[in-house]
C-alpha cells in the first residue's frame, strides 16, 4: 500500500534553498548571542538552561541558572546532592516537576553514561524529563546535530510559514509537522546552532502570537500565512485545557516564631515541596485543631492559586499555639530557616 502524499510536500520543497539560510543569517545578525548558556558547548549548561527556560521569561531564568552552576557546577554535582536542595533552589521557578526531573536526569546521566551526557538527540530524549524538541535541541548546540524542534513557539512559526492547516492537538497532525520540520533543516551540521537559536528567536520576537511584526521578518516572502493576512490563525489547535476547580482549608500553626509545615508526598500536585497542613474542609480542620487549642483559628483572605489542570481555592487559617504540639510528620521551622525549605509559591507570598 503506497503511503497518501502530503499536499505540503512540494512547498516544503520549494521552501527548502530559501528557509534555512535566511533564517541563519537573520540569527546571526539580530538574534541573541549574549546569553550565558550561548556561551558554551557543554550540554550540562545547554541542558540546564532550556529545562530553566520551559514555561519560565529568559530574563527569570538568568538568575537562576548563574545560582544554580555556583551551587553545581557539574552535572555529577547536582546528582550527589539531596533533592530538597534542588527544589530549594528551584523555589519561585515554578512547575516543581522539572527540578525533580532535573535530579534524576542527573543521576541518570552519572549512573547510566559516566557523567558524560550522551551525544546524540535519540540518547538524550531517553533521559528522564527531555523531551524530543529539548534533546535536538541540545543535540544542536552541542554537537552540530541536524535534529528538528518543535517547541510552542516553533509551531507558531511553521504553522504559519506553511499555513499548516492541521489540528495540532492531534499526534497524526503534529507528527506531520515534525517532518516538515525535520525537511526544512539546513543541509551543514555546522549551521544547526545558528538555526535553531534563529527559530527560538523569531518564534519569541517577531513572530508573536498577537499581533507578529512580518514587516520586519526575514522569511516575510517565504510566509503563507503573511501573503494572506492569516497569521494569527495559525497554528490550529481546538482541544481546550478542561479546568477544573479544587478547594481546601490551609492551617497555619505558629509557636514562637516557628511555623508547622509538613513535606507532601513525591507525586501529585507540589509533590515534595513543604506546606501547611491542607484540609477538605472546615470542619475537618477545627476537629484536628480541637485537642491543641480550645481558641479558634484567625480566618485570612482566601488565596487564589491557578495550577495547569485546576485553580485552586485555599482558605488559610491561622493560630499561635501556647504550646508547642508534637503533630506526627512534618516539622516546627523557625522563620529564618524558611528558605531552605523548597515552599510552593502562594505560601511563601503568604508567610511572607
Ligand atoms: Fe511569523 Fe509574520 Fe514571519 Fe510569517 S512573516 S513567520 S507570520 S513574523
Amino acid at each position: 500500500m503506497s503511503a497518501i502524499a502530503d499536499p505540503l510536500d512540494a512547498s516544503v520543497a520549494a521552501l527548502v534553498p530559501d528557509f534555512a539560510p535566511r533564517l541563519v543569517a537573520w540569527q546571526r545578525q539580530h538574534g541573541r548571542h549574549a546569553l550565558p548558556w550561548q556561551q558554551t558547548r557543554d550540554p550540562y549548561r545547554v541542558w540546564l538552561s532550556e529545562i530553566m527556560l520551559q514555561q519560565t521569561q529568559v530574563t527569570t531564568v538568568l538568575g537562576y541558572y548563574q545560582r544554580f552552576l555556583e551551587r553545581f557546577p557539574t552535572s555529577r554535582q547536582l546528582a550527589d546532592a539531596h533533592l530538597d536542595e534542588v527544589l530549594a533552589m528551584w523555589q519561585g521557578l515554578g512547575y516543581y516537576s522539572r527540578a525533580r526531573n532535573l535530579h534524576r536526569c542527573a543521576q541518570a546521566v552519572r549512573d547510566l553514561h559516566d557523567g558524560d551526557f550522551p551525544r546524540t538527540a535519540m540518547q538524550l530524549a531517553e533521559l528522564p524529563g527531555i523531551g524530543r524538541s529539548t534533546a535536538a535541541a541540545i543535540a544542536s548546540f552541542c554537537f552540530g546535530e541536524r535534529a528538528a524542534i518543535l517547541d510552542g513557539n516553533v509551531k507558531r512559526v511553521l504553522g504559519r510559514l506553511l499555513a499548516f492547516e492541521g489540528d495540532l492537538a492531534s499526534s497524526a497532525q503534529e507528527k506531520r509537522l515534525w517532518r516538515h520540520a525535520e525537511a526544512l533543516l539546513p543541509a551543514a551540521g555546522a549551521d544547526m546552532p545558528a538555526y535553531t537559536q534563529g527559530l527560538m528567536d523569531l518564534g519569541a520576537s517577531l513572530c508573536s502570537t498577537r499581533a507578529p511584526q512580518c514587516l520586519l521578518c526575514p522569511i516575510q516572502d517565504l510566509c503563507q500565512a503573511q501573503r494572506h493576512g492569516t497569521a494569527e490563525q495559525f497554528p490550529v489547535r481546538t482541544r481546550k485545557l478542561k479546568r477544573s476547580r479544587r478547594e481546601h482549608w490551609w492551617l497555619w500553626l505558629e509557636h514562637e516564631g516557628r511555623i508547622w509545615l509538613e513535606q507532601r508526598p513525591a507525586r501529585g500536585v507540589w509533590a515534595g515541596l513543604w506546606t501547611l497542613p491542607l484540609f477538605e474542609d472546615e470542619a475537618q480542620l477545627l476537629s484536628h485543631l480541637q485537642p491543641l487549642s480550645t481558641l479558634p483559628p484567625e480566618p485570612l483572605p482566601r488565596i487564589e492559586h491557578a495550577l495547569t489542570h485546576f485553580d485552586w481555592v485555599l482558605h488559610p487559617r491561622r493560630l499561635a499555639l501556647q504550646q508547642p504540639a508534637d503533630l506526627g510528620a512534618g516539622a516546627w521551622v523557625a522563620r529564618e530557616d524558611l528558605p531552605r525549605y523548597a515552599l510552593p509559591a502562594p505560601l511563601k507570598k503568604l508567610l511572607g
